[in-house]
């Protein structure tokens, strides 16, 4: 066993986010990478405000970020990785022993350990650190030539693929993203290069909406434009695919009558509000209502994605702050209206 003392972004509760000192340690089989970046997303966002994610809350502290990329440092001589190497590290850790692991459905394993959420108890520290301890199955090597502030979208691209997986074969499709955060932004091209004819967005933010139109959409709209939704509503539905990426009951509810008969809904935003369903046109019109969490092998596909220039997520990156400025990271990210992705550097 060898150990190492880091500074680490370290949550304990609402508000309160520091860098803390913290001793790590890893054994032959495990892999040391040092941080170079990464991406905060909504969830950390949520620990930060609230002390909760969703339905995960804090129950002891835990260092925050499952978005990011570094280098190897020190990797078992039994793997291929060498010192040196690039990696994107994949903060997945399911059993791979139960019956939904087994299945192939690893993103849904109940004994999941995810870097950086407080889903199950211990916590599983994240990836805002100086080091990380991972195994060499979580590290996805990539291309020198290729930029870390591409690379650290690998985690939420995965979680869009996995999205669009869900939705099936969106050649010729006509889509509606509901929500413009980075998430529904990295769908919107997503869904293009994969085949979907048009993307219109929503987003009640004027900003979202502009940057929905930079990744590909063709149009986005304010959700409270009535005239222009209600008029997806005609013949039954105009959007063969809807991505719900906001959580927002009103969206949620709404996208029913916009999807044509026989179509798809995949909901891959997190609501916590009570949601009125419209639950008749659901079944009248066969509308399919799938969710979509997290992700599988998506994430090496997330990786190739990237590193080939298929998607560029550059417009979403607003700021970057080192770490030692996480609570101002922190605090910028929170506000979307002045911004979409913000990355830390180590
Ligand atoms: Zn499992």
């Amino acid at each position: 066993m060898q150990q190492k003392t880091v500074q680490a972004v370290m949550v304990k509760g609402a508000r309160e986010v520091s860098v803390e000192t913290q001793i790590i340690s890893w054994d032959e089989e495990q892999v040391l990478v040092r941080v170079e970046r990464g991406g905060i997303c909504g969830s950390d966002i949520h620990y930060f405000q609230h002390g909760k994610a969703g339905m995960s809350v804090l129950k002891s502290p835990m260092v925050l970020g499952h978005e990011f990329v570094g280098v190897v440092e020190q990797a078992p001589s039994t793997s291929p990785l060498r010192t040196g190497q690039l990696v994107a590290i994949n903060p997945s850790q399911p059993c791979q022993q139960c019956n939904i692991c087994r299945s192939g459905r690893q993103n849904l394993c109940r004994s999941m350990r995810f870097m950086g959420s407080a889903q199950f108890f211990p916590h599983v520290n994240g990836g805002f650190a100086q080091y990380v301890v991972v195994s060499p199955q979580q590290c996805v090597p990539y291309a020198e030539y290729a930029d870390a502030k591409i690379i650290a979208f690998a985690e939420p691209l995965a979680v869009c693929i996995h999205a669009l997986k869900q939705a099936g074969n969106l050649a010729g499709s006509r889509v509606l993203v509901t929500g413009a955060g980075p998430i529904g932004c990295l769908i919107i091209a997503a869904a293009l290069a994969s085949g979907a004819t048009e993307v219109i967005a929503t987003d009640i933010s004027e900003r979202c909406r502009a940057l929905a139109v930079t990744m590909g959409a063709s149009a986005a709209y304010d959700p409270r434009d009535e005239i222009m939704c209600s008029s997806w509503a005609a013949d039954g539905g105009l959007f063969d695919v809807c991505f719900e990426a906001s959580g927002a009951a009103a969206a949620i509810a709404s996208v029913v009558s916009y999807t044509r008969p026989a179509g798809i809904i995949v909901q891959l935003g997190m609501g916590t509000a009570e949601v009125n369903y419209p639950v008749g046109p659901l079944l009248v019109k066969e509308i399919q209502l799938r969710g979509s969490f997290r992700f599988i092998d998506e994430f090496t596909t997330a990786v190739r994605w990237l590193e080939s220039g298929k998607i560029n997520p550059l417009p979403l990156l607003s700021a970057e702050f080192s770490m030692e400025d996480a609570v101002t990271a922190l605090e910028t990210a929170s506000d979307k209206e002045s911004a979409a992705k913000i990355q830390l550097t180590f």
